[in-house]
C-alpha cells in the first residue's frame, strides 16, 4: 500500500467575507522510498498541501491516509503524535534554535520526536560524514556558514528515522554547491535508506533528483511525471 494516499483533497483558508481556495481536488498516491518534488509557481497551493501533508493543518475537504491512517479521523493530539514519531520537517530558513550547538538542535529533535529508542550516535556520526559536518557540530548555528546550518538540519530531520520526510524550498537559501549537497543528501535517504521524500521547490533543475514531480498551478495538480532520479 502507498505511504501517503490523498483523495480529493482541498483547503479553503475564510478570512472575514474573503475567501481562498488554496487546494482544490488534490489526488495522488506516493510509495515508500519514492522521493517527490512538488513545483508550481508562487501562490499555486504548495505550502498548503506541504503543510496538510505534514499533519500541520486540516484539509477542508477529501481525505488523506498516512501509513494507513486516516489522518482526518485522527485528535489533534494523535496527529501531533504521529507527525513527530515518522515526519521529519527541513524549512529553507533552517529554523535551528540560535543558542545551542548544532549538536543540541539535533539532539533535541530526538528528544521531542519521543520515540522511546536511545539517541542513535552512529547515525549522527554516519549523517555529520556524509553532509560534511565533522568537527562543526559543537557549533551555535551564527558560528556556522548557511550551508552548514542546513545540512545540520538534514541531519536533524532523518536523525529520527523517520519514514516521511517534507523539505520546503530547502535549498532557497543556497549557493549551488551547498544546494547539490542537500538534494544529494535527500536522493540517498530515498533510494538507501528508503524515507519517504516530499520537497518543495521553484527550481525545475534540481526537482529533476526526485523519481517524480508533481505540477501544481492555482490550487490544483495538474500533472504527475517521472524525472530523471539524479541532477
Ligand atoms: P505556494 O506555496 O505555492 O506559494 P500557498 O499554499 O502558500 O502557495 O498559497 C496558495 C493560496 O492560498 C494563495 O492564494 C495564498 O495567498 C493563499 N493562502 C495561503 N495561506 C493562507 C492563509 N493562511 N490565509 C489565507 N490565504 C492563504
Ligand atoms: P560551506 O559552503 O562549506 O558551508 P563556506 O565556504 O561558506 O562553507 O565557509 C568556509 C568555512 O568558513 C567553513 O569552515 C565555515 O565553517 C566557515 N564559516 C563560514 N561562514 C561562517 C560564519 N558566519 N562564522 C564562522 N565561520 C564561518
Amino acid at each position: 500500500a502507498p505511504i501517503i494516499e490523498a483523495s480529493q483533497l482541498g483547503k479553503t483558508y475564510r478570512t472575514g467575507k474573503l475567501e481562498v481556495q488554496a487546494l482544490k481536488n488534490a489526488s495522488f498516491s506516493i510509495n515508500r522510498g519514492e522521493f517527490v518534488a512538488i513545483v508550481g509557481p508562487s501562490g499555486s497551493g504548495k505550502s498548503t498541501l506541504f503543510y496538510i501533508l505534514g499533519g500541520l493543518t486540516s484539509p477542508t475537504a477529501g481525505s488523506l491516509r498516512i501509513q494507513g491512517q486516516d489522518f482526518s479521523r485522527l485528535s489533534d493530539a494523535e496527529r501531533t503524535k504521529l507527525r513527530r514519531a515518522h515526519i521529519g520537517f527541513v524549512f529553507q530558513r533552517f529554523n535551528l534554535l540560535p543558542t545551542i550547538s548544532a549538536y543540541d538542535n539535533i539532539e533535541l529533535a530526538h528528544q521531542i520526536a519521543d520515540t522511546g529508542k536511545p539517541f542513535d550516535k552512529a547515525l549522527l556520526t554516519e549523517l555529520s560524514g556524509l553532509l560534511g559536518l565533522e568537527g562543526r557540530l559543537q557549533h551555535r548555528p551564527n558560528e556556522l556558514s548557511g550551508g552548514q546550518q542546513q545540512r545540520v538540519a538534514i541531519a536533524r530531520a532523518l536523525i529520527t528515522r523517520p519514514a516521511i520526510v517534507l523539505a520546503d524550498e530547502p535549498t532557497g537559501n543556497l549557493d549551488t554547491e551547498n544546494s547539490i549537497a542537500v538534494l544529494e543528501m535527500l536522493r540517498k535517504a530515498s533510494r538507501e535508506f528508503n524515507q519517504t521524500v516530499l520537497m518543495i521547490t521553484h527550481n525545475p533543475e534540481a526537482a529533476q533528483i526526485a523519481d517524480r514531480i508533481i505540477t501544481m498551478r492555482d490550487g490544483q495538480v495538474t500533472g504527475i511525471e517521472a524525472a530523471r532520479g539524479s541532477l
